[in-house]
């Protein structure tokens, strides 16, 4: 056994510490990128899918593996064709050196909670002024295919410029906006609409855009409403109604699991002034 060992670092050359180091590399690179979609979700069923393959090869399940094999092999042919235009992105993006860009930032419980602050301001006076908007918050779940239906912005949140892109009658303000840590990554966004058939009558397009989105991923979407001003939050395909400011903000604390409830003395970015 150690002979063995000996005889594999014998033969163990620069070329294939290079050779182990870029694979490592590019498959890394290739992970971050993926978190930004939803096909994390879908390799992690491909996972399931090859652990109960093997699984049942083990145990001789016999009908069981060979039903699993036969769907694996439909399988990556069904990947390649839902997953075309990532695919496409993905070299789109490698073509245009993108694939080795930085990380995307995770965001402090500090400044998590003036993002709060901003939305749940710009919530106040939008519903004051009866003017319609939805607002969504990316979690765990990429939104990139969404951010991509609407107009690229990515520019610091600020309750200012939120209100300015849902003011009527301007390009930006029909759609979602989506917002990604601190940025607002777009604006006009096009969400998927819920299919739920129990919804009151007088929810319209906008808060089943809100619930579409969040019975897909995990985003939590604030609408104000248009007609009556009314703020609610859509969190897993489920509406709250009837919000003030304050349940608001608490709402979104405890989402983003913020205990201090009490607003924060704290320095916001200097670039962000
Ligand atoms: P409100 O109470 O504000 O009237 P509502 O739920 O009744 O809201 P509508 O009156 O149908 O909804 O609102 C239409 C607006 O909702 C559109 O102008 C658009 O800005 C937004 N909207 C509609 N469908 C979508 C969608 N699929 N994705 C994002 N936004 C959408
Ligand atoms: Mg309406």
């Amino acid at each position: 056994m150690s002979l063995q060992l000996i005889e594999l670092f014998k033969g163990f050359r620069l070329m294939d510490l290079l050779d182990i180091a870029i694979v490592a590399y590019v498959s890394y690179k290739a992970i971050q990128l993926m978190q930004g979609t939803r096909a994390v979700q879908v390799l992690k069923g491909l996972v399931v899918l090859v652990v109960s393959t093997k699984v049942s090869e083990w145990l001789g399940l016999y009908t069981i593996n060979w039903i699993l094999r036969n769907a694996m092999t439909v399988g990556v042919i069904a990947l390649l064709i839902v997953f075309q235009p990532e695919l496409r992105r993905a070299l789109e993006q490698l073509g245009r050196g993108r694939f080795f860009s930085s990380p995307l930032l995770e965001l402090a419980e500090e400044e998590m909670n003036k993002v709060i602050d901003f939305v749940a301001s710009a919530a106040e006076k939008l519903s004051n002024k009866q003017i319609g908007a939805l607002i969504v918050l990316e979690k765990q779940t990429g939104l990139n295919e969404f951010i991509e239906t609407g107009i690229r912005i990515e520019g610091y949140v600020t309750a200012e410029l939120l209100i300015n892109i849902f003011e009527p009658n301007t390009p930006l303000h029909d759609g979602a906006v989506i917002i990604r840590d601190d940025r607002i990554m777009a604006a006009g966004c096009y969400l998927p609409l819920t299919e739920n058939p129990n919804l009151s009558k007088e929810l319209g397009t906008r808060h089943r855009a809100a619930l579409g989105i969040t019975e897909e991923t995990d985003a939590v979407a604030i609408i104000v409403s248009e007609e009556t001003g009314v703020i609610s939050v859509a969190k897993e395909g489920k509406l709250t109604r009837y919000l003030d400011v304050k349940t608001l903000k608490n709402m979104l604390r405890d989402i983003y699991e913020i205990r201090d409830k009490k607003p924060s003395l704290w320095y916001w970015r200097k670039d962000h002034a």
